[in-house]
Order: C-alpha cells, then structure tokens, then sequence
C-alpha cells in the first residue's frame, strides 16, 4: 500500500572468522532493504583498532559491484555493523540531510569513540538532549542517543552501565547495534521488547550476529535464530567470545504491526514465521465475518503483503483468489509526500487492474491494514468502475487510530482515517459496502501470544512519555489543530514529563 507507513530501519551486527565483513553485511542489508529505502551504510572495526565507515543513498541493490569490492578491499575486518534507514526522525530536505542522517553514525568524546546504528525513536529527544555537554550533535535521534550513550562509557568504560544508566531517561523504542573503540560488537533490544532483534550463530560457516529480522542472518548460513528478550545486550568480541544479559526489562510489548505488515514473510519471530501468522488472520477474518463472506464471489488481496492473508480467507470459505491488481513494481515515488495532483497520478500509475474478474461480483478486498486510505479508496473506485456488484474490506490489523512514537512513520492523529470514526464512517470515505477489521483476541489468536504492542489501536502505550504525547495530541487533535510534523517532534518542544 502506498499510503502505509513506511517501514523504519533495518539492522545487523555480524562477527566472522576472516577479514571479509563487508559481504557478510552487504547480503545481511540486502535482505533487509524493505525496511528502509533512503540510505545504507556499513561500519567495520580493522585488525589496527579502528573503526571505518561507509554510507550511501538510495537501495542497497543500487551499490555497483565496483563499489562494493572497493568496500571490500578497504574495510578488512571481523567486526561490523551495517544499516538501512528510512528516516522517522530528523532532516529530510535534501540529499546532504539524508546523507548527515544515514547510519551508522560515529563520534568522539573526550578520547573515546563509539559508533552504533539504529532502528526505532526516541520520544524525548528534546528533553534529554538538554543534557549534553556542549557540541554535541543533535541533527537526529541516532546522534543524540549515540552521544548520551558515549558521554556515560567514558565515565565508566563499560557498555552494559552506560546503556543501564541512559535508558533510565529515554523513552520510545530501541534496538541498536554498536561498535566500541576495543574491539567489541554490542548489541541492545528496548526494555519492552517493542523492535525486532534476532541473535544466531552457526559455527559451520563461523559467523555470529544479530538482525532485525532472521532471514538477514539465514542469507550467510544462520539457520537458528531467535529473539533477544526484552532489554538484553549481546557483546561480541573480535576473538568471538559472546556475552549476553538483561540489562534493564519491564512487561513485553512487541510490535503488532511487525507480524501485520512490516516483516518478510519469511522471518521468524518469537518461533513462528511470519507467513504462518498472516494465513491465519486471514482465517480469523472469514471466521469472525462468516456472515459476510460466505456471500461474496471472489476474494481480491491488495498486493503484496496482504496476500498470504487472502490464502487463508480462500482456506475457510473455499472462494477463489484472483490476483485483480497488479503492482508496477519500479515505482519508487514517494506518494504520501508528493502534492495531492501528483499523489492521485502517481496512484493512477501504482497499480494496474484485471478489471474483467470483477464485473457484476461481490469482492472481499483484503489489505494488511488501513493507515491513511488513499490507496484503497483509489482501488475500491477502480473496481467499481469495473462493474463490481459490491466491495467488501477486510483489514488483517484492528482499526489505526492512534499515531505510533516508536519508529513507524504514523505520527499524527489527523492522518489516520480511523481516528475518530467508526466502521460505517471509515465504509463511507473509502466508497465500500462494508470495512471490517481484525479483533485484538482473534489477531493475538493468530500469533499465539498477547503480550502485544496495540497503541495505535487502543491508544494504550507501553511507555509514560508516549502516553503523554498522545494525550496532549488528541487534544490538538480535538480541538481541530493541526500538528505541523510528527508530533514526538513538535508538541511541547518535547519537554513533557513522563
Ligand atoms: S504503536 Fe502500533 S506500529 Fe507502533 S510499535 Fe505499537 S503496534 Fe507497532
């Protein structure tokens, strides 16, 4: 969906037994290049003690394989950390802003350096930035939680105290990855566990890592993988000795929308692939809705994520998929930024459809969420147009209406289309006969556990700060103001008090 949000950061940390990192992190962040388009980057500690850096902008699969040996034949190592950004915080102007921006991100303070690369959002940014000793750099949420983190290991010299002390004082979501000046990787999953963080290793092909997501670690021959625990810290050093601990837990609250829309099908979390998850909301729909789907005639998925979804819907009422719309795939405008006339052009040109498999039948168009809607209205007046009888949605995630502070681009109230209406509304502004979304239970159901971030459909957030944000938010909301940005950013400066 062009209107979803869009997905937030990709990470991994990998050790190898030779020097060739680079191509262990090139593959890693290939796999993981669906999480974040804007810009890459890969950062090595060498045999001498020091820590290189190399970024670029755009895909990853943009890198040219004169570049990537370049990489190779440069930055020799067994220690690196590599990124894929899509920003959620900080400048997006121009290209010198993506690049200042793109990770992993090093620096240096008062002899020590550390370097680290990033995957969430740090909601009082402003706030704990006050405290920062002067030049420091604050141009975005990595560099602001790369100094805080830096100024406390030089007063202790220990990861793990320093990572135990800032954490007292951030609020939001985290999974960060790092490399110390002494030759270790670190790696660290927020205290509620809210980012994804997978830990494997496979002594056959002599590697250990961590990744957002485990296909990034099964690329290079990590078949087992599993989820670090909330507030854990790996540290893997160059000798390739591993250390794990808690470092500070509280109650888990893993992303939903993970499962939903973010990850590959592939991936595993927590022991269960993501694909397996998705057939079953899709059961859960049909079920829940039997009364609505066994009268319809063919079920259509919106490309691509909700397709595993409308396999399921076929399994429980035995009705045909037909793949109606068809991605262009190339692409790669951003529609959600771009002005309204050139939003609706760029919609026009995103999707192509198989008009005839619709005409005079009743569809279940099957999407993996509803964030914005532009998309799916857009779809639903296509299909329309073609002589569908009538045009039932079922979303495989409960109904948005709350902004996410935690590394997805969703940050306002406003625009949300479920904030502040109903079904029968959100039917009405799509042009459907019926919109029907997933139930919590049925969703937790599917997944076989609970113990679930759903803040941006109860508005209920596992962390104070964020409570906080969206309250004031609400009430800007209400009153029929409109936040100009995402609103970690811009209400109250960020100096509410958890
Ligand atoms: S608020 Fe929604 S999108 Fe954000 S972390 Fe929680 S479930 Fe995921």
């Amino acid at each position: 969906m062009s209107d979803a949000p869009r997905e937030h950061c990709g990470i991994v940390g990998i050790r190898c037994r030779d020097e060739g990192i680079v191509s262990y992190l090139y593959w890693s962040l290939l796999t993981l290049n669906h999480r974040g388009h804007e810009s890459y980057g890969v950062a090595v500690f060498n045999p001498y003690g020091h820590v290189s850096i190399e970024k670029g902008l755009g895909l990853i699969s943009d890198l040219g394989l004169e570049e990537l040996h370049a990489w190779e034949r440069e930055l020799r190592g067994r220690l690196g950390i590599g990124h894929v950004r899509y920003a959620t915080s900080g400048q997006l102007s121009s290209k010198a802003d993506l690049f200042a921006d793109a990770q992993p991100v090093a620096d240096e303070y008062l002899g020590k350096n550390l370097c680290i690369a990033f995957n969430g959002n740090v909601t009082n940014l402003l706030e704990v930035t006050e405290e920062l000793a002067g030049g420091a750099n604050r141009r975005s949420d990595a560099h602001a939680l790369l100094r805080l983190l830096l100024e406390e290991y030089v007063k202790r010299d220990d990861v793990a105290g320093a990572l135990r002390l800032i954490f007292e004082e951030l609020g939001g979501a985290f999974a960060l990855v790092g490399l110390t000046e002494s030759g270790e990787l670190f790696a660290f999953k927020d205290p509620h566990g809210i980012r994804p963080l997978s830990y494997g290793f496979s002594d056959d092909v002599g590697l250990v890592g961590v990744a957002s997501e485990s296909p990034a670690l099964a690329v290079n021959g990590i078949g087992l993988s599993e989820e670090l625990r909330p507030g854990e810290l790996v540290i893997i050093s160059d000798d390739g000795s591993v250390e794990r601990k808690i470092v500070r837990s509280e109650c888990e609250c893993f992303c939903a929308f993970e499962y939903a829309y973010f990850a590959r099908p592939d991936s595993r979390f927590r022991g269960c692939y993501v694909y397996e998850v998705r057939r079953e909301l899709g059961r859960k729909l049909a079920q829940r809705y039997h009364e609505i789907a066994r009268n319809i005639d063919v079920i259509v998925p919106v490309p691509q994520t909700a397709e595993d979804a409308a396999y399921g819907f076929h399994l429980e009422t035995g009705k045909p998929v037909e793949p109606v719309i068809v991605r262009h795939r190339y692409l790669k405008h951003r529609a959600f930024i771009t002005p309204a006339e050139q939003r609706k052009l760029i919609l026009l040109h995103k999707y192509n459809l198989l008009l005839d498999r619709v005409r005079g039948k009743r569809v279940a168009l099957i999407d993996d969420s509803i964030v914005r809607g532009d998309t799916l209205s857009h779809i639903i007046h296509v299909l329309r147009g073609a002589g569908a009888r009538e045009v039932h949605v079922f979303s495989t995630f409960p109904k948005i209406s709350n902004p996410c502070f935690y590394g997805i681009d969703m940050a306002t109230f406003q625009e949300l289309i479920g904030f502040n209406r109903d079904e029968e509304d959100v039917a009405r502004l799509l042009g459907a006969d019926s919109v029907n979304y997933q139930r919590i239970e049925d969703f937790c159901d599917a997944v076989g556990a609970s113990n679930l971030c759903f803040a941006c459909v109860t508005g209920g957030y596992p962390t104070p700060y964020a409570q906080k944000l969206a309250e004031e938010g609400r009430k800007l909301a209400f009153e029929g103001g409109r936040a100009e940005g995402r609103l970690f950013e811009v209400i109250g400066g960020g100096r509410c008090r958890a």
